[in-house]
């Protein structure tokens, strides 16, 4: 209903004024108010209303861009994690090849295994911790979900290539 609350100018007391009232008579002290004094309180309602409206917008915002944040903290660390230890573990098994069994090929291979399980169930896990991460996606987006889950894999898939490719560089370099 289009009822506000007001004060009334000459004695404070509580009324109700429907908006489309042009007149209206305090009931506690009779004084007949003019549109124009209400319409001022019913304004200033109205834009509290707003501030406390945007204010409480912000404070989501922040939360959210918070947690956002810290899941894509998390996520580069991982990254940054599986990047150095596939490097590291191509170098150990590309460097040695002449030499059989080897315990560098081993500990290459452990490598690489372990950035396999970091990125088949460590990210998995890691972005269902974060709630940050539910929050990048757009809810009212009918793929999001797919989306953000392929972006990520391409992303892992990108880390994983991009470190094997400087692991590459850096054996030619070598050797
Ligand atoms: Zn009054």
């Amino acid at each position: 209903m289009n009822v506000v609350t007001i004060d009334c100018p000459h004695c404070g007391g509580r009324l109700e004024r429907r908006k489309d009232e042009y007149f209206a008579k305090c009931p506690y002290c009779g004084s007949e108010i003019a549109f124009d004094e209400i319409k001022e309180e019913a304004q200033l309602g109205a834009y509290r209303e707003k501030i406390d409206t945007l204010e409480h917008n912000e404070n989501v915002d922040t939360v959210k861009r918070l947690s956002m944040q810290k899941w894509i903290l998390a996520r580069n660390i991982v990254f940054s994690v599986m990047a150095v230890f596939n490097c590291i573990g191509f170098l150990l098994v590309g460097l040695d090849k002449d030499k059989e069994e080897s315990p560098l090929i081993t500990i290459g291979s452990l490598l690489m295994f372990l950035v396999i399980l970091c990125w088949m169930f460590g990210m998995p896990f890691l972005s269902a911790a974060y709630p940050g991460y539910n929050a990048l996606y757009r809810k009212d987006e009918r793929f999001g979900k797919v989306r953000m889950w392929l972006k990520l894999c391409v992303l892992s898939f990108a880390v994983f290539v991009a470190s094997a490719f400087i692991a590459y560089i850096i054996m030619k370099i070598v050797m």
